[in-house]
């Protein structure tokens, strides 16, 4: 079952909001934690940069980069979907963002708690674009890994 139509135009709205006027952009100082992200097939290039505080708590994120509108709606509705979730909860929801994502596009995903994120799994018709969906996410899996560069490839 594919997107209604009505869904479908809301999802692009918040795409290309969040593409115009991406939250949580530039960089945090200081920070904890910082990762670059790469995915050589579109272009999309973005550094992550984030404090995490003593309880384990994303306390501040922020991410800067060049990129296509999928890839700067995702890290910008990520920063804040994570911001103040802990690290433990950061991972839980990356999984089930990302199996969300890789699922087939026939297959209706319920909300499950993706809140706004929902709005990306129009990317799932669109195998190519994936990687731009979920780069902001593995950067962010590689700044909580000690940092870096990841690449989608
Ligand atoms: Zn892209």
């Amino acid at each position: 079952m594919q997107l209604p139509e009505e869904l479908r135009q809301l999802y692009q709205e918040v795409i290309l909001d969040h593409h115009r006027s991406p939250r949580n952009y530039g960089r945090v100082e200081p920070h904890t934690h910082d990762a670059e992200g790469y995915n050589p097939l579109c272009g999309d290039r973005l550094i992550l940069t984030l404090r995490i505080d003593n309880s384990d708590t994303i306390e501040d994120i922020r991410f800067e980069g060049d990129g296509c509108a999928i890839s700067r709606a995702s890290a910008s509705l990520m920063t804040e979907a994570v911001k103040g979730k802990t690290v433990q909860q950061v991972h839980a929801l990356f999984n089930q963002f990302h199996d969300a994502v890789m699922s087939d596009p026939d297959c209706v995903v319920t909300d499950a708690g993706l809140g706004k994120l929902a709005v990306l799994l129009g990317v799932r018709e669109f195998p190519t674009r994936i990687k731009c969906a979920t780069l902001a996410w593995h950067t962010l899996e590689q700044a909580l890994d000690g940092g870096g560069t990841t690449t989608t490839e």
